[in-house]
């Protein structure tokens, strides 16, 4: 599963599931902006907190993805 198409001159913003706030603009997903997601969902999803090596999907089930046209 790609959890974004690959689509030209677009970016795609990442805003958190639990407390709305936007994340990450990107184009695409890679290491460090997942790192970035990751260390947010620790802090923010206290309640069900992500396990010790979470998978890509575990951490996109906590995301919003929203494409946005590039300016
Ligand atoms: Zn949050």
């Amino acid at each position: 599963m790609q959890p974004m198409p690959d689509t030209p001159n677009r970016l795609f913003e990442v805003a958190c599931k639990g407390c709305g706030q936007v994340l990450v603009t990107v184009e695409h997903l890679r290491d460090p902006e997942i790192a970035v997601l990751e260390d947010h969902l620790r802090a923010c999803c206290q309640s069900e907190p992500l396990p010790d090596a979470p998978l890509l999907g575990e951490i996109m089930a906590r995301v919003r993805v929203a494409a946005v046209d590039r300016a």
